[in-house]
């Protein structure tokens, strides 16, 4: 299984399910940087929360 990774603006590599905060929205999950708070793309976001460091 291939890893998907992000950059986002602010410098941070979104990698791992932890460097992403989830939050639940009526029209369903959004993935935002833990660093600086900026969306990340949703299908990206998807793929990472289920990525962890291993
Ligand atoms: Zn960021």
């Amino acid at each position: 299984m291939s890893r998907t990774s992000y950059r986002c603006s602010c410098g941070a590599e979104i990698r791992y399910k932890q460097d992403v905060e989830t939050r639940s929205t009526t029209t369903g999950r959004r993935f935002i940087c833990r660093d600086c708070g900026t969306p990340v793309p949703g299908t990206v976001g998807e793929k990472i929360s289920h990525q962890n460091p291993s």
